[in-house]
């Protein structure tokens, strides 16, 4: 039996990738489950799964979860240091789907006991992309992207040299504001960023469909996972979400990803890895489709791409720090204290101070200095947001 760990459990890619795994409940042994505030959700998955473990990342739910688990033999922890305990427990296949940078250190611990990181946490590699590369070669741990894009990068690779790819193209659902004027977007509600044309996703990666900053940090995830010259890296607006990626060749070719717009795909293509094996995904009837679309993004619309640029070119922690202060900026649209267009402006004070500052020059990167650039960065970046509001 394959034993895993699911780390975010109770979100949306780890209820999709729990999906999976209860439909071949036989074949898993499952080690540990976490989640966050949703210990009702977590319990009950870590009970009809049969997991070992289960974690809140809340110290204050340890009693909620306890009581949750109460005769079912499923032991219960709580808190950041449970959350690293949990990684090292022996897998041999780890999915990561914390959101946020609290993702990395559960991830770096699960390839330090060299597990399978399937990584959906793509701030694992935006925030601290060398060190992760590092860790899981020192440990012979194999990452597996689970980012849609990035696993039809990976998938239209198989078998293909590095040298011979001219460029990857990464497609962009436009979020949720893609065909409204500029000039509304100052306005945009909390309600009407929270809702993806395409995909059923969490609510901040949901928000940050619509701003475009996560398809800035899957540029970073981009150039840190195929370790690729970022001018070669290029988005594309495409509105079916059809097409997740392309690679284009020395020769002319360009090689596109294809399927329904369901994550279901990238996670089973990662946990069944080198194999294909049958997925309960749509089978997409191209005649029907009838028509894909793409279009170029517009900069003036999502200015989250120029920041991206200026944080691959730049490198080192600048990821860490572009990936904190936007955390904080979405923390700021959703609590209403900073306005949509307001979040670049927000990561772009924080980026140009980080710039100006001696922070992060010639550190070597560990999981504490990163994580010492992440808490500046948060710091400047609330600063920042009461100066607005204020
Ligand atoms: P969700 O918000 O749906 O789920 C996040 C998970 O992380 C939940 O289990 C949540 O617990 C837990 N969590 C939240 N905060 C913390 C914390 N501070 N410490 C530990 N656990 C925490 O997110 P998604 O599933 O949408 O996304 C997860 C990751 O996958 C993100 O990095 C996202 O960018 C990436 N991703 C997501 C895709 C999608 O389709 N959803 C597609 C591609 C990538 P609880 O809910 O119990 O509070």
């Amino acid at each position: 039996m394959r034993r895993i760990s699911i780390f975010g459990a109770t979100g949306s890619i780890g209820q999709n990738t729990i999906d999976l795994i209860a439909r071949d409940r036989d074949a898993y042994d499952v080690v540990a489950l976490t989640g966050g505030r949703n210990i009702a959700r977590l319990a009950q998955d870590a009970v009809r799964l049969g997991a070992a473990l289960a974690v809140t990342a809340h110290d204050e739910l340890l009693p909620d979860l306890r009581a949750a688990l109460a005769g079912t033999g499923v032991e219960a922890a709580a808190g950041s240091a449970a959350l690293i305990e949990a990684a090292r427990r022996p897998a041999d296949w780890v999915m990561s789907a914390i959101v946020g940078a609290a993702g990395l250190a559960p991830g770096l611990a699960a390839l330090e006991q060299g597990a399978t990181l399937a990584l959906a946490n793509k701030e694992t590699l935006v925030c601290a992309g060398p060190l992760v590369l590092a860790t899981a070669k020192r440990h012979q741990a194999r990452l597996l992207p689970v980012d849609s894009e990035h696993s039809a990068v990976f998938q239209a690779l198989l078998g293909e040299d590095m040298a011979a790819v001219d460029r990857i193209i990464i497609t962009a659902s436009g979020g949720a504001f893609r065909d409204w004027p500029i000039e509304d977007l100052a306005h945009a509600t909390l309600a009407q960023a929270s809702t993806h044309p395409n995909w059923d996703m969490g609510q901040r990666i949901t928000i940050d469909s619509a701003s475009m900053f996560n398809k800035a940090l899957e540029l970073i995830e981009t150039k840190e996972f195929f370790g690729i010259d970022p001018v070669r890296i290029e988005t594309v607006v495409h509105p079916e979400s059809l097409v997740h990626a392309l690679v284009g060749f020395n020769d002319g070719a360009l090689m596109a990803h294809v399927g329904p717009a369901d994550m279901r795909h990238a996670i089973g293509y990662a946990l069944h890895w080198p194999e294909r094996r049958d997925l309960p995904v749509e089978r997409l009837d191209l005649a029907a489709i009838g028509q894909l679309t793409f279009r170029a993004p517009d900069d003036a619309r999502y200015p989250a791409l120029r920041l991206a640029r200026g944080v691959m070119a730049q490198g080192g922690f600048a990821g860490a720090v572009f990936n904190a202060a936007k955390e904080r900026a979405l923390d700021g649209f959703i609590d209403g204290r900073i306005g949509f267009l307001e979040m670049a402006a927000v990561v772009e004070t924080v980026l140009e101070r980080f710039d100006a500052a001696p922070e992060g020059r010639e550190t070597v990167m560990t999981l504490d200095t990163v994580l010492a650039i992440d808490h500046l960065a948060r710091d400047w970046a609330d600063e920042t947001i009461r100066q607005r509001a204020g």
